[in-house]
């Protein structure tokens, strides 16, 4: 019963976030701009992806960060960089994910970069493993407005955890994940997802997963189906499930990449403030400029990120970074 109220609140918020003039005629804008193809887009992107970090305490397998090839230098944005970003795009960003590669809460500035984007009436999402000893997290997470939380257990036993994230902590997350649910009490937000990332070593383990789930009382789980490719590694598909039904669409036979949005209605800026397409994008090799330096307004209607949209629409596959994506399909991302 309560998962049913905290879904009707994300929603709620949801729409509440969403029901503003200027940001629904920018989504007209926008619309009308992919669909007759424009060179030079109308409107701004309403879905915004921000890195707080790329630093992580953790060194997981199929992680960028894990493989040791992220060949940007470890950085934190700072909260006035953040909010310079959040000011240049609040008429028209209403969903706002805080997390791309590393753990948004090493961030020491991270609450305060969530109360302000909550303050601009932004739909905020925030990612996060969980594993956390400073305890002073819980209150702040439960406190700082944000709407959703997602933690990326992605095992469902500690040996899973172990083999996964090389991490002996599991239990230290599972009593995090309850003493947030717990300190949430008779409130619906954050929306808690729990989610888990299946693999060839634990597509077994989903049912134990599910009342994991239940156990913790989290509003949903999640279960997500794994990427093995990533910019600058070789694909391993060793870690693909061996049941057909959880491997995603991209890496079965016949499947063809054609179109990709993604460029035309949504925009990530790395903790180095370079603005990039897409999540997919994690080494930047298509960085269309830097808000230390330019406007938002100014990259996204520069030269480069308008072939990079039309080209997205035409044939992705001229596009190495997009050749390799596996994120395309949104709805394919989860079972
Ligand atoms: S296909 Fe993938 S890499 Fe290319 S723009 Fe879309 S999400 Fe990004």
């Amino acid at each position: 019963m309560k998962s049913f109220f905290a879904t009707i609140s994300k929603y709620l918020a949801l729409a509440g976030v969403l029901f503003y003039k200027k940001r629904l005629l920018n989504i007209i804008f926008i619309l009308y701009s992919c669909l007759t193809r424009k060179n030079k887009i109308l409107g701004l992107p309403f879905f915004l992806q921000v890195e707080p970090t790329n630093r992580c305490n953790l060194n997981c397998r199929l992680c960028l960060t894990g493989y040791e090839k992220l060949n940007r230098p470890k950085r934190d944005m700072a909260f006035d960089e953040f909010a310079k970003i959040i000011d240049q795009l609040e008429g028209s960003v209403f969903y706002l994910v805080l997390y791309n590669l590393g753990e948004p809460l090493l961030n020491s500035q991270i609450y305060q970069m969530i109360s302000y984007a909550k303050k601009k009436r932004i739909f905020v999402r925030l990612h996060t493993n969980g594993d956390f000893k400073d305890k002073k997290h819980i209150g702040s997470i439960i406190n700082c407005g944000v709407d959703e939380l997602t933690v990326s257990l992605d095992c469902a036993t500690p040996q899973a955890y172990l083999k996964h994230k090389k991490s002996d902590t599991f239990e230290n997350v599972i009593d995090n994940i309850g003493s947030i649910i717990r300190e949430r009490g008779r409130r619906c937000r954050p929306f808690i997802n729990i989610q888990l990332l299946l693999t060839r070593d634990n597509e077994n383990e989903i049912s134990r997963f599910k009342s994991l789930v239940g156990r913790l009382k989290a509003d949903k789980g999640l279960i997500k189906k794994v990427r093995v490719d990533f910019p600058g590694v070789q694909p391993d598909a060793a870690f693909l499930p061996l049941d057909a039904r959880y491997i995603r669409k991209i890496y079965k036979d016949g499947y063809r990449k054609k179109r990709c949005f993604r460029p035309w209605v949504s925009t990530v800026v790395l903790c180095d403030n370079s603005v990039t397409p897409c999540c997919f994008d994690m080494q930047a090799e298509h960085k269309f400029g830097s808000m230390d330096n330019s406007d938002f307004r100014q990259i996204w209607v520069s030269r480069g990120y308008a072939e990079f949209r039309q080209q997205a629409l035409s044939d992705i596959n001229k596009i190495p970074l997009c050749r390799q994506c596996s994120a395309i399909d949104f709805f394919d991302n989860f079972l």
